[in-house]
This record gives structure tokens, C-alpha cells and sequence, in this order.
């Protein structure tokens, strides 16, 4: 039977970079015989347009039965107003929760020919490779209790709740150490230990998996210091695993060390490597409709879904190596450009 590939354009640029990452699926699938399927629907502001809320039943239904998901991008100021409960990132979270991916892996690696678009300098990011593996279905994104309130003295509070499981941890780290083992066998688990009950529990089941995993280096960081870390000597680092907000906001910043987020891919997983497959940019309304988007991040997150969840490791090779010719040719979009290479826009 054919592998079934669900495509979710989205909203913003999402359309414009995904219609060139599935010419790049469609010639990988004809090219190495892999028997994909594609079909289409909408995810976020799309899906409240056409369905009403951004999520539809029948959406998700047809992510469940798909092999793996492409996704671009969900968001945009049309949708701003709305009702709150069917904001177009409200779907978002909901098929991350619904389909269970909760274990996301984002490389931060930078492409040689763009150290010059770098925020750091070239001697402190050469050959940076960095992959952060971040919790994406618990903690304090989904925690509850939650509440806004006006307390009786009349002032207005809010909280959050930051809940972790065992189970969770466990999983994720697992994750962590599975991606060491493959890769330089150094895995870096990012917590808050010294304040939060929740780091503290974190801190025990990673040490209790890693004894599952005596060939991997396990250390421990607090999370104030690994952002520091990243931006004074970020190629310490070689796996990261951390929780959801902290994994969210590490990743935005190791993103600046590899010259834009417009290349960055990511893969959401879960436990049996069916995938959820994304850039980690959002949908850009700033450049929407302009055709200057940078699609690589897509294109490589394609490369990701081959390798991930279908180990076609010769086709998503191929991928990578293509992109890096792409780079070696001097074309660049607006995001990545530097003096003496060409502009050009997502399409060409
Ligand atoms: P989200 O909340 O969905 O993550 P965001 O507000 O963090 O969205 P992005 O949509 O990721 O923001 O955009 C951040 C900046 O990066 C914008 O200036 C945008 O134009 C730029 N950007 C994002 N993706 C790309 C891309 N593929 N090519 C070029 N520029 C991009
Ligand atoms: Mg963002």
C-alpha cells in the first residue's frame, strides 16, 4: 500500500514555501520509487476560513491516518481578533497534542557558505551542529490550572501551572539519549533545578534513563545559563534536551547562530516515529505574498520526514546535498543574502 503524506499549506508564506518543499518530495518520491500519496487540507487561519475553526474533525482524522505530516505555517494578522479559542495557533497545539508528538527535534546546524550571516562571529559558530530535542505536548503550554482573574482587592492576577510526569520525562529524555547515540554521543539535559519543582523531577528520570545509556555523556545546565552558553560557545553543545518553553526559546536563539531562521527544519515525533514535519520560522506576514520567501527550512524538513519517518537516509542525503549547492551556486533569498551573491526569490 502507498505511504500516505498529509500536506498542510497554511497560512502567511506557508503556501508560497510549501509549493516548492513538494516539488522537492514529488521528485524524491519519483526519483526513489517511494510510493507516496499526497493529499491536501488546511491548518490554522486557512482552516478557519473554510471550516470555522482551525482544526477541523475531519482534519485531524486524516492526520491520524496519514504516514507522516507536512506542514507550513499557521498565523497571521487576519486572524488577530478572533475568538481566542479558534485562534489559528490554537490548531497548532491541538494536532501536536492529538497525534501525541511530543518529542520535537530541532537542528541548529550552520551551512558553511552562510557564516557570514551569522549573529556571532565566524571563529564562534564554524561548524556548529547542534540538534535541541524539546518536550512538546506537556508543561506549562498545556498546564492546568490556568487563569486570568480580578482578585477581591480589585487587582488583576494571572498564573500558569508547569506540570511534568514521570512518564513524560522519561520518554523525552529517552529521545535525547537515543539522538546522542547516533550522533557524538553528548547529551546536554537543560533544566531550572535550582527553583522549580517540576526541573527537579526532570533532573532525577534523566539521570535514572541514563543509566540505560552508558556510552552517552549526559551533563545538566540550568536554563539561564545555556542561554548564555549558546551565544558564548555554542559548538559545546552537541544534544540538548529540554522542556517546552525552555526548548522553544533555546531554539529561536540557536536559530540566530545559523543565519536565519529560514533554514531551520523540524520534526515533531511520536513514540513510533510517525511525524509531524515543519520549519521552525512562523508564517511571516511581514513577507506573505511577496514571493521572497526563503523555502529551505521546508525543502530540509522534507529532508527530515524521509529520514525519520521512512529511513530513507540516500533521499534525504540527497536533499541536504542539493541544499548545500543551492548555497555553493551563490543564490540566496533576502533572509540569508551577502554582498557578492545572487538574490533570488522562493520560487527560482
Ligand atoms: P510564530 O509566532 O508563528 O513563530 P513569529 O512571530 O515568531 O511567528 P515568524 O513568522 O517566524 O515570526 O517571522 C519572524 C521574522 O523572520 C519575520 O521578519 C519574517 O519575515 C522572517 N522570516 C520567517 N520565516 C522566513 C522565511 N522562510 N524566509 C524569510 N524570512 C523569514
Ligand atoms: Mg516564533
Amino acid at each position: 500500500m502507498s505511504k500516505q503524506i498529509l500536506v498542510l499549506p497554511g497560512d502567511g508564506i506557508g503556501p508560497e514555501i510549501m509549493a516548492e518543499a513538494v516539488k522537492v518530495l514529488e521528485l524524491a518520491n519519483e526519483k526513489y520509487r517511494l510510493g507516496f500519496a499526497l493529499s491536501y487540507d488546511e491548518l490554522g487561519g486557512a482552516a478557519v476560513d473554510k471550516y470555522g475553526v482551525p482544526l477541523a474533525d475531519e482534519t485531524l482524522e486524516r492526520a491520524r491516518q496519514a504516514d507522516a505530516i507536512l506542514l507550513g505555517a499557521v498565523g497571521g494578522p487576519k486572524w488577530d481578533s478572533i475568538d481566542p479559542a479558534i485562534r489559528p495557533e490554537r490548531g497548532l497545539l491541538k494536532i501536536r497534542s492529538q497525534l501525541g508528538l511530543f518529542g520535537n527535534l530541532r537542528p541548529a546546524l550552520l551551512y558553511p557558505q552562510l557564516a557570514a550571516a551569522s549573529s556571532l562571529k565566524p571563529e564562534i559558530v564554524a561548524g556548529l551542529d547542534i540538534l535541541i530535542v524539546r518536550e512538546l505536548t506537556g508543561g506549562i503550554y498545556f498546564g492546568q490550572p490556568r487563569e486570568s482573574k480580578v482578585l477581591d482587592n480589585g487587582e488583576r492576577m494571572a498564573y500558569d501551572t508547569l506540570p511534568y510526569s514521570e512518564s513524560e520525562i522519561r520518554r523525552i529524555a529517552k529521545v535525547g539519549f537515543d539522538m546522542a547515540r547516533v550522533r557524538n554521543k553528548k547529551l546536554c539535559s537543560v533544566d531550572k533545578a535550582n527553583v522549580l519543582a517540576s526541573s527537579q523531577l526532570w533532573r532525577a528520570v534523566v539521570e535514572e534513563v541514563a543509566k540505560d545509556y552508558p556510552d552517552v555523556e549526559l551533563s545538566h545546565m540550568y536554563v539561564d545559563n545555556a542561554a548564555m552558553q549558546l551565544v558564548r560557545a555554542p559548538k559545546q553543545f552537541d544534544v540538548i534536551v529540554t522542556d517546552n518553553m525552555f526548548g522553544d526559546i533555546l531554539s529561536d536563539e540557536a536559530s540566530m547562530l545559523t543565519g536565519s531562521i529560514g533554514m531551520l527544519p523540524s520534526a515533531s515525533l511520536d513514540a513510533d516515529n510517525k511525524g509531524m514535519y515543519e520549519p521552525c520560522h512562523g508564517s511571516a506576514p511581514d513577507i506573505a505574498g511577496k514571493g521572497i520567501a526563503n523555502p529551505l527550512a521546508t525543502i530540509l524538513s522534507v529532508s527530515m520526514l524521509l529520514r525519520y519517518s521512512f529511513a530513507q537516509v540516500e533521499a534525504a542525503n540527497a536533499i541536504e546535498q542539493a541544499v548545500s549547492k543551492v548555497l555553493d551556486q551563490g543564490l540566496r533569498t533576502g533572509d540569508i543574502w551577502s554582498e557578492g551573491c545572487r538574490k533570488v526569490g522562493t520560487a527560482e
